[in-house]
């Protein structure tokens, strides 16, 4: 759609960063132009607005930055899935794997009730390896996904077939090979 086509259009890409041979897909445009980012919020929201969401999920940090305005308009709880020894009360965690190493994000243990049905929202997905280990991390709490959010897909990393092998329902704005 038209949209979607403009919201693509603005997205910067920055070759070589942070490692030489990435293309790294840059959103901060997006954030700067007032309309672009109005536009953004508003298709998220028209997605979830009519479904049962009783939290949203956002992952540190660009999924916060969108996970917080949808949240608000929603009128549901805001849900902060952050990177390892950020989160000071008792929480649940996930390891996962990364291109070089592991990493590891986590949730506090009472940020969802058992049966909430969440929306988890990021940037981007690549591998997929940071959604699934936050999807994990709400099955922990025993609370169901209902979708994975994000502005971009990457789907020659095979990241959202990773994902829908598994059993999770995604929604990306749009797709860069
Ligand atoms: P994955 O775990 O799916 O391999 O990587 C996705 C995570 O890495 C997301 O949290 C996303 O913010 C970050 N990421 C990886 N590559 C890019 C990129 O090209 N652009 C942006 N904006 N984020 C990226």
């Amino acid at each position: 759609s038209a949209y979607e086509n403009e919201i693509k259009q603005a997205v910067r890409t920055i070759e070589n960063w942070p490692d030489e041979g990435v293309m790294f897909r840059d959103i901060m445009p997006l954030l700067q132009d007032a309309h672009i980012f109005r536009k953004l919020i508003d298709s998220f929201v028209h997605r979830y607005q009519k479904e049962t969401v009783d939290a949203v999920a956002a992952i540190d940090a660009r999924g916060f930055i969108l996970g917080a305005p949808l949240a608000y308009e929603l009128g549901v709880p805001l849900v902060p899935v952050r990177k390892k020894g950020k989160l000071p009360y008792e929480t649940v965690s996930q390891s996962y794997k990364l291109e070089y190493g592991e990493a590891e994000i986590e949730l506090h243990t009472d940020a969802l009730k058992a049966g909430d049905n969440v929306v988890v929202m990021d940037d981007l997905i690549a591998t997929g390896g940071t959604m699934l280990a936050a999807c994990e991390l709400i099955k922990k709490l025993d609370a169901n996904v209902l979708e994975v959010a994000a502005i971009i897909d990457l789907p020659d990393l095979k990241g959202s077939e990773r994902l829908r092998d598994a059993g999770f329902n995604i929604y990306s704005i749009c797709q860069f090979d």
